[in-house]
């Protein structure tokens, strides 16, 4: 072989490294950040296979996302009181896959509420909330291999945030539960778009959030609206990526207008900012 031959032959090899590089680069590209921590997702490589394979964690169906060619990967949401360690996804029967849960701490907020129903409900309530409760339990455990999930959400509503996921809360200096969402404020009435196409599985207009809309994204990808003044669809209803769904509201347990938006994977809650393509960087830190 000629040296000049050489020369070819090895430039032709360095322009088919660079795209594989920039090919993989891409296939990446669409997969969320990996984010182990309490409310963040942990994008675990599954082993090859010609089909997806199943995965399970803490009983409940993970999101696989992938192809033979650039293999399949578990987008797995991480419950905000996960306890951090060594966690497993389970494959099949007897596989099972580690991975490592970081700490994170997230920050307090202080919410004074003069209706002091809504802090401690009363009894009545407390059976109007359980039942309540099972319904969106349901919608977010709900398994839907239709829709292949857009891993990636638009904005749901114009405003700003007002109040980031994760913040440990205190209603009257009584410990609740986590911010299981993300809060943009917005006008009562402003117009919210779908953030990808889903199926409506349940609307309602319930004790602490108001009136309520949980779209299905398919495969355990769920998102909820909360404190609506208008729901605009109803349950079995398909929605595209930008349909309005509803109208932003103070129904429910609110200091002022805004929607509560929660995003969930596997019955986990995690930040939403994690899917969002448009995300400020002024929220994303709360450690
Ligand atoms: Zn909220």
């Amino acid at each position: 072989m000629t040296n000049k031959r050489f020369q070819i032959l090895q430039l032709l090899g360095l322009l088919l490294l660079a795209l594989l590089i920039s090919f993989n680069t891409f296939a990446a590209a669409n997969l969320p950040k990996h984010s182990p921590v309490p409310g963040g997702i942990a994008v675990i490589v599954l082993p090859s296979s010609t089909q997806p394979p199943t995965a399970f964690y803490r009983g409940n169906r993970v999101l696989v996302t992938g192809s033979q060619q650039t293999g399949w990967y578990a987008i797995t949401g991480i419950a905000l009181k996960a306890t951090p360690g060594t966690h497993h996804i389970q494959l099949g029967d007897a596989q099972k896959i580690a991975f490592n849960v970081k700490p994170k701490t997230y920050k307090e907020q202080r919410i004074t509420l003069t209706n002091k129903r809504q802090v401690n409900p009363a009894p009545m309530d407390l059976e109007r909330i359980g039942r309540e409760k099972k319904v969106m339990v349901a919608a977010f455990k709900h398994w839907n291999d239709q829709l292949t999930p857009s891993l990636t959400l638009l904005k749901p509503v114009q405003g700003p945030y007002s109040s980031p996921f994760g913040l440990k809360r205190f209603f009257n200096d009584q410990p609740r539960n986590p911010h299981s969402g993300l809060d943009i404020a917005a006008a009562e009435g402003s117009p919210i778009q779908a953030p990808a196409k889903a199926i409506v599985t349940a609307t309602g207009d319930y004790f602490f959030n108001g009136k309520t809309i949980l779209l299905d994204h398919g495969q355990g990808l769920i998102s909820m609206y909360c404190h609506l003044s208008e729901i605009n669809v109803a349950k079995g209803d398909i929605v595209n990526t930008k349909d309005i769904i509803g109208q932003v509201g103070k129904t429910g347990r609110v200091t002022g207008p805004h929607l509560h938006w929660s995003v969930s994977l596997n019955n986990a809650r995690i930040n939403p900012f994690l899917l969002m393509s448009d995300k400020p960087d002024i929220l994303e830190s709360s450690e």
